[in-house]
């Protein structure tokens, strides 16, 4: 190809961007990865997460395969349990309301294991995630929910590593290089346009991965696709997902897939910027409300807060709270469970209120009708079933008997002060509609048919999330499909390769 730059072009530089750089680097593709943001604020939404990854194991030595320095001491005190291949299909159904695509599903799930031991051979590092998934009863951590590793460091440590990984192996990376559109002589594509330092070129390559996460961070995308009311919602991590990579393809013939009007949103500090901010990165998210009540303006509850495992329901509350007057919600707690709150309530960015009795705290909470929240607070303390024994380390059944809405497990009486609040709004993580992909991480067009040359990853593919979605599963789809589309790129780029690192480091080109 004539003025051709690199053999793959990678779009974006978080976890799916340098899974499938690696990918294709290793079976011998010369890598070019653009990434709009500046290196400080890089990483996309990738580097805003705690680095926390669903992954299927079968028990104890699948995860020391994960984590090899385990300390017998861990070990002994810790149930790991097992997480089963079936366990996640049932969980990506179940959530889902069985719309996943059945055949990404089975990838994600099947090769999820292999991707992160992949990972750990480029360099990645994983650690139990003590403390907010399992929590420590009679000596002993108990994993709950599916999420058990995440990388060392967080999503900062996850992206240093990736990054370190791809500069060892001579991947090169641009920041400030926005891709505006993609080269494409109506059958195939032949690279991307740029602009990076104010100035716009075309840059040929024979594969492109688009891997630039969804259009979160687009206001007007946001109210067009997910409805009145989502210009007010919060981002949660990087302002550079704006949903080039999608509007790039669909300009091009693409094929839309998925829950267009879906997204994963949370509860968020409701003060936080318009954007996330590296400093705080995930911290303004409150998501110990299961072992507490949810008050709206009218100083009613309006969801079950314990319907199941914060990793099953967070994603899905965000919306919820999005609904309510004023697009907030205060989370109440008594004393009897601050001990449970996650480290995220210790942030100096919160805005909280205290007192030691009912009637006070209700003047308190901005906004609430202080009368509704007294009467609230009377009716859930008579409905909560102190019979049933607290366990949060299992869905314990311990519910409310007779209020609307009732509140499954957790239930705890409001009686024991101090009480603590934390007002919340609602801040979107990523959008779940985008392209249509096959088994191979190749962009479909509308008559189902692969664009050649065209490869996506990450948060723009659609057909995976809908209506919610289990913690930890961005990363690990990231990772298996960028995995799978850079490796794909590569063979198509450079037809001759097998398999393996057929390309020596002497036939290696270099860039440019
Ligand atoms: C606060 C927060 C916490 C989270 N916690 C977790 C968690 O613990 N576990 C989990 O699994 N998931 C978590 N997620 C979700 C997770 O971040 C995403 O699912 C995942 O990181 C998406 O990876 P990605 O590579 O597709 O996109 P990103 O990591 O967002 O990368 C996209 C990249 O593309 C770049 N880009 C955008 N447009 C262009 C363009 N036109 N040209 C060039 N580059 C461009 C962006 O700058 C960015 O670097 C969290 C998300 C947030 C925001």
């Amino acid at each position: 190809m004539a003025g051709q730059v690199a053999d793959v072009i990678v779009v974006g530089a978080g976890n799916a961007a340098f899974c499938a750089a690696l990918a294709a680097q290793e079976i011998g593709a010369r890598v070019l990865m653009l990434e709009a943001a500046p290196e400080q604020e890089s990483g996309g939404n990738s580097r805003f997460t705690a680095g926390s990854i669903r992954v299927v194991y079968n028990g104890i030595d699948d995860i020391r395969t994960l984590v090899p320095d385990l300390t017998p001491a861990e070990i002994d005190g810790t149930d790991f349990g097992a997480y089963t291949a079936a366990q996640f299909f049932d969980d990506m159904a179940r959530v889902t309301q069985s719309r996943a695509d059945a055949d990404l599903v089975e990838l994600l799930v099947s090769k999820s294991f292999a991707t992160l031991n992949w990972m750990r051979g480029k360099g990645v590092r994983f650690i139990p995630i003590y403390g907010r998934q399992a929590f420590k009863i009679d000596g002993k951590f108990t994993f709950w929910g599916g999420l058990t590793v995440e990388a060392v460091g967080g999503g900062p440590g996850l992206v240093a590593m990736l990054t370190a990984a791809a500069q060892q192996r001579g991947v090169a990376l641009r920041y400030r290089a926005r891709a505006l559109d993609l080269l494409y002589d109506g059958n195939r594509v032949e690279g991307v346009r740029v602009r990076q330092d104010g100035a716009v070129r075309e840059l040929r390559a024979p594969s492109v991965v688009l891997a630039c996460g969804g259009f979160e961070a687009n206001p007007e995308w946001r109210t067009r696709y997910l409805g009145p009311g989502w210009d007010l919602a919060r981002v949660r991590g990087s302002r550079y997902n704006t949903g080039d990579g999608i509007r790039m393809a669909l300009a091009i013939g693409a094929s839309p897939c998925g829950n267009w009007s879906g997204c994963h949103a949370v509860q968020w500090e409701m003060n936080a910027p318009e954007f996330g901010d590296l400093a705080v990165g995930d911290q303004f998210q409150k998501h110990s409300y299961p072992f507490g009540i949810l008050i709206n303006a009218d100083g009613r509850r309006f969801v079950d807060e314990g319907a199941d495992f914060r990793n099953y329901t967070y994603a899905k509350y965000g919306r919820v709270v999005l609904e309510q007057p004023g697009q907030f919600a205060w989370q109440v707690f008594d004393r009897k469970v601050k001990h449970l709150l996650r480290d995220e309530y210790k942030i100096r960015q919160v805005t909280k209120v205290t007192a030691n009795t009912i009637d006070e705290f209700a003047q308190k909470l901005e906004g609430v009708n202080a009368a509704g929240f007294i009467r609230t607070v009377k009716e859930w303390n008579a409905a909560v079933r102190s019979d049933i024994p607290f366990n949060p380390n299992i869905k314990d059944g311990r519910r409310t008997q007779g209020l609307v809405p009732d509140k499954s497990n957790w239930a705890n009486t409001i009686d024991t002060p101090p009480f603590e609040g934390y007002a919340v709004t609602c801040g979107i993580t990523f959008t779940f509609g985008g392209l249509r992909i096959n088994a191979d991480a190749a962009v479909l067009n509308t008559d189902y048919r692969p664009i050649p040359g065209l490869y996506a990853a990450g948060e723009l593919v659609g057909g995976l999330f809908y209506f919610n979605y289990p913690g930890g599963t961005g990363l690990m789809s990231g990772a298996v499909f960028g995995r799978i589309a850079g490796a794909a790129a590569a063979r198509q780029a450079i037809p001759d390769l097998k398999s393996g690192a057929e390309r020596s480091a002497g036939e290696r080109r270099n860039h440019e």
